[in-house]
């Protein structure tokens, strides 16, 4: 049923439009806005693309302080925050440090897992929908440990947590894992296994998003740089782009981890950091996997993506910083050689190394639902690791919050005002 209303979404990567998407389908007449010419990159693109139940533990987890404070003595740890005189940074890893405590990660992780499964039934369904161009898998996923010692801490760990919170996971003998995954030679003291987790090529995704979209009369903005708002009595009357001014019933924020200086002036305070990632994709590669992996110990993701291998992970708290850091890059090709060792150096070379920004809030959960001050501004933005396998719950819970029904997913802790 049409409601007549119409809806602004800022930003058009992955959660902007799976937002549209729903809103589009909810009968709102829904107009996308983004900076980027259609087709352009985006944080999803050169993601892993793991749509994974498995990820219950937010990334503000226990131990993280400790864990984070070592990293940053060395720019080639998996998880680096560049030491800098930034109030924001500053704030951003106060509340972080507060958020790693084993209560949090025991509140959050039934959320996330909610969150993520029901995001799972919904890829199932537009897989259907699309004719799965986009090349959704569900095969599981691996996180693979090297030594018995990380094997033992993740079956105490994310193993134990994962099964209390109805997300299946199942310690596996380096012969099991090789019995599931005959594709490659692995040198491994075992593996977690989570049956439930999925995997797609994102950059397959995107345009067909964008085609679905497009036929179901969401209008874009491409090349449209917001700059501004204007508000009266609680409410945004107006967004001011590089187009001119766009009007609208509801906005949508959706810019990532932009989303804090696309919000600046309306004294809203939502505390995000950037989390560059890079990614390799080797589009030749000397085997092909059937199933995604994380290599546990160095934190890297590996995913078979068509005929191709994409190798992503280091999470780098440095501002939006445009240039590679070799270091970095070259810490996810010599983990791929820890763990397969089949592959070589050269295997990586001439490879084009991409990076992304994900928007990291400090308790590692999105922001998600209206702002109190501002009645008809929406968050969808924040969802760290986790914005491919969420993005399709998001846009669904965004459309039933702009339409007054009850979410069908629990938003207590995502409340875009908790930091204000
Ligand atoms: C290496 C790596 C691997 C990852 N792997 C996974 C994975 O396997 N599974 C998973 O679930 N997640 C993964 N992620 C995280 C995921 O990619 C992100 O959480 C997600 O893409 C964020 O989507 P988004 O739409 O919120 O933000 P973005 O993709 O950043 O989109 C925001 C959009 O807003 C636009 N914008 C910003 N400011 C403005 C402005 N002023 N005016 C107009 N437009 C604007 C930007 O151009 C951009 O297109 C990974 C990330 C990285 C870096």
């Amino acid at each position: 049923m049409k409601s007549g209303k119409h809806v602004l979404i800022c930003g058009g990567g992955i959660v902007g439009l799976c937002c549209a998407y729903s809103l589009s389908r909810e009968g709102f007449a829904v107009t996308v806005v983004e900076r980027n010419a259609e087709g352009a990159d985006s944080c999803a693109q050169g993601s892993a693309g793991y749509v994974s139940p498995s990820h219950v533990e937010p990334i503000s987890a226990p131990g993280m302080v400790w864990q984070g404070l070592k990293w940053m003595t060395s720019s080639r740890s998996p998880f680096y925050i560049k030491p800098r005189l930034n109030l924001d940074l500053m704030r951003w890893g106060w509340l972080f440090a507060r958020y790693c405590t084993p209560e949090h990660r025991l509140r959050a992780a039934p959320v996330l897992a909610q969150h993520c499964l029901e995001s799972r039934k919904l890829f199932v369904e537009l897989a259907e929908k699309t004719g799965n161009h986009f090349e959704f898998r569900q095969e599981g996923l691996f996180n693979l440990c090297k030594s018995p010692e990380t094997l033992a801490k993740y079956e105490k760990g994310l193993a134990a947590l994962a099964n209390a919170v109805g997300v299946e996971a199942r310690i596996l003998t380096p012969q099991q894992v090789a019995d599931l995954e005959p594709g490659a030679r692995m040198d491994i003291a075992g593996a977690v296994y989570f049956p439930i987790d999925a995997h797609l090529s994102p950059r397959k995704l995107m345009p067909a998003l964008v085609a679905l979209l497009l036929r179901e009369g969401v209008r874009f903005h491409w090349n449209t740089h917001i700059q501004g708002w204007r508000s009266a009595s609680g409410r945004i009357t107006s967004l001011s782009t590089s187009s001119g001014d766009l009007t609208a019933d509801e906005y949508v924020l959706a810019t990532g981890s932009w989303a804090p200086e696309t919000i600046r002036g309306l004294g809203l305070r939502l505390p995000m950091q950037a989390g560059k990632g890079y990614s390799l994709t080797l589009e030749q590669p000397r085997f092909q996997l059937k199933k995604p992996m994380i290599l546990s110990e160095r934190r890297v993701a590996v995913t078979p993506m068509g005929t191709t291998l994409r190798f992503g992970g280091t999470m780098e708290i440095a501002g939006h910083q445009d240039q590679v850091r070799p270091e970095r890059v070259e810490q996810i090709a010599s983990a791929a050689q820890h763990y397969f060792p089949d592959m070589r150096t050269e295997d990586f070379a001439g490879v084009t190394p991409w990076f992304g920004y994900r928007p990291v809030s400090p308790d590692g959960l999105p922001y998600l639902g209206r702002f109190t001050r501002l009645s008809n501004l929406t968050a969808a933005c924040g969802h760290a690791m986790l914005g491919v396998t969420l993005a399709p719950i998001t846009g669904h819970v965004v459309a039933e919050v702009l339409a007054g029904r009850k979410p069908s997913v629990d938003l207590s802790l995502t409340h875009p005002d908790r930091f204000a």
